[in-house]
């Protein structure tokens, strides 16, 4: 479990973290987002005592990071993957990590595996592509088998057969019982990944709540409503749209044109709510069922003030 408490960093007049209080707790996947300049790398750094707090504290199980014993082999992070010496093989970087923490050497074989670099692993760094790269940093992660794990943009420049094994890695970690921490700019992957969702603007904290909360709650939420009989459908539309802040639209299909004429698309109310008020008027079914939302729209209503480079969107 990682705990931030009132964790702020200033550098001179800019307030880059501001008091962030939050638990980030094991066995799940706590997916972190923010626009670009929000704060989530020294939000990171704080973490691994790479930055010091201006005030407040990040404690890692309780302690922290500079007071863990074995700092490797109870918390793997991946911050910025491109940072080795081009020099070395993908294997003499690991095992010099290794050595240095006290992991033993056939670890490092072990996780170059899991990572899928085994056969590159002689090979000069530098040659590597980015997505390789991520691969070897996730590899330093997991090198010392730690109870934590911050990632931070782990599938940038993978391909999709490595952005799909990292959400596998990663719920497998968490399955497991691990604290995981991570952030991603793709946020479909991240509706994906995530159990929970950490968002930051300017340093503060905007949301911190479970993935499907945020979805439900989402103004672009809907639930699909089709009723055995056409003419039932007037009567229900109207009754539903008695609740405030309730709409109701002919469904169409997903190509355009006009969709069935016994099949309506409700937002503002839940598919459980709209079930127990078909029950009550007694109107037979042949469909409810709630579309999910994507992750995109309630992260841009959360950070819209948030945002460092703002773009106007052109009229056509
Ligand atoms: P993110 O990772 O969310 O993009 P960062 O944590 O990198 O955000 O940065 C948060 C803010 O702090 C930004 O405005 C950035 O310019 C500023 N910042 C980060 N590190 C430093 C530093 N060493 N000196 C001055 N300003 C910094």
């Amino acid at each position: 479990m990682i705990t931030l408490r009132g964790l702020t960093k200033r550098h001179g007049d800019t307030v880059a973290v501001d008091g962030l209080t939050l638990d980030i707790e094991e066995g799940r996947v706590t997916g972190f987002l923010g626009p670009n300049g929000a704060g989530k790398s020294t939000t990171m750094r704080m973490i691994l005592g790479l930055d010091r707090p201006t005030a407040g504290r990040a404690l890692i199980d309780g302690k922290p990071y500079a007071s863990l014993r074995h700092p490797v082999r109870e918390v793997g992070s991946l911050l910025d993957a491109k940072a080795l010496h081009p020099g070395r093989s993908a294997r003499s970087h690991l095992v010099a990590q290794a050595r240095s923490n006290g992991i033993p050497v056939r670890r490092v074989d072990e996780v170059l595996a899991t990572v899928g670099l085994a056969e590159v692993a002689r090979r000069r760094a530098g040659a590597f592509s980015l997505g390789m790269y991520q691969r070897l940093g996730i590899a330093g992660a997991l090198l010392g088998d730690p109870k934590v794990l911050i990632l931070d943009e782990p599938v940038n420049g993978l391909d999709p057969d490595g952005v799909r094994w990292v959400r596998e890695l990663v719920r497998a970690q968490a399955a497991q019982g691990r604290t995981v921490f991570l952030s991603s700019h793709l946020m479909s992957e991240m509706q994906l990944t995530a159990d929970r969702l950490v968002v930051i603007g300017r340093g503060r904290l905007l949301a911190d709540t479970p993935m499907a909360e945020l979805l439900a709650a989402s103004a672009s939420a809907s639930v699909r409503v089709r009723t055995a009989d056409p003419d039932d459908l007037r009567g229900l539309a109207d009754r539903l749209l008695v609740h405030d802040g309730v709409s109701v639209e002919p469904a169409r299909p997903p190509g355009g044109g006009a969709g069935e004429r016994n099949e309506i698309v409700v937002r503002g109310l839940t598919a459980g709510e709209i079930g127990d008020l078909v029950h009550r008027l007694g109107v037979r079914l042949h469909q409810l069922h709630s579309v999910c939302a994507s992750l995109e729209q309630p992260y841009m209503e959360l950070t819209e003030h948030s945002v460092e480079y703002a773009t106007r969107t052109a009229k056509v």
